[in-house]
């Protein structure tokens, strides 16, 4: 896991702390003030900026291999299904059955 760097300024996008001198927060790199309000502001939609777009996103140079794209038609089961059936095996088909007969019967 590769963490997001905290940025501190919406301007030049460091990751250096700002100075707080004379009640305002100086960028250190551009040298941009704002009052501890504003910069409060500003902290938290950098926050959310780097949350939902991380800085360090991985893109794959080759493509993942394909996921089968037929999974077993019971629910919970990720198997395979065998050729000639929805399912992956006689287990899954009298397990769904069962469902089936259950819903069935409580509806
Ligand atoms: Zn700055
Ligand atoms: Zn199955």
């Amino acid at each position: 896991m590769t963490q997001n760097p905290t940025l501190y300024c919406s301007t030049c996008r460091t990751t250096k702390p700002p100075l707080f001198a004379r009640r305002a927060y100086r960028c250190v790199m551009c040298g941009k003030t704002r009052n501890l309000t504003d910069y409060r502001v500003e902290l938290d939609q950098l926050r959310a900026m780097t949350a939902s777009r991380p800085v360090m996103k991985v893109v794959p140079s080759t493509p993942a291999p394909l996921a089968p794209t037929t999974t077993c038609a019971w629910d919970t089961c990720e198997n395979e299904p065998r050729s000639n059936s929805k399912y992956c095996s006689r287990n899954c088909s009298n397990r769904n059955a069962r469902a089936r007969h259950a819903v069935r019967k409580a509806s």
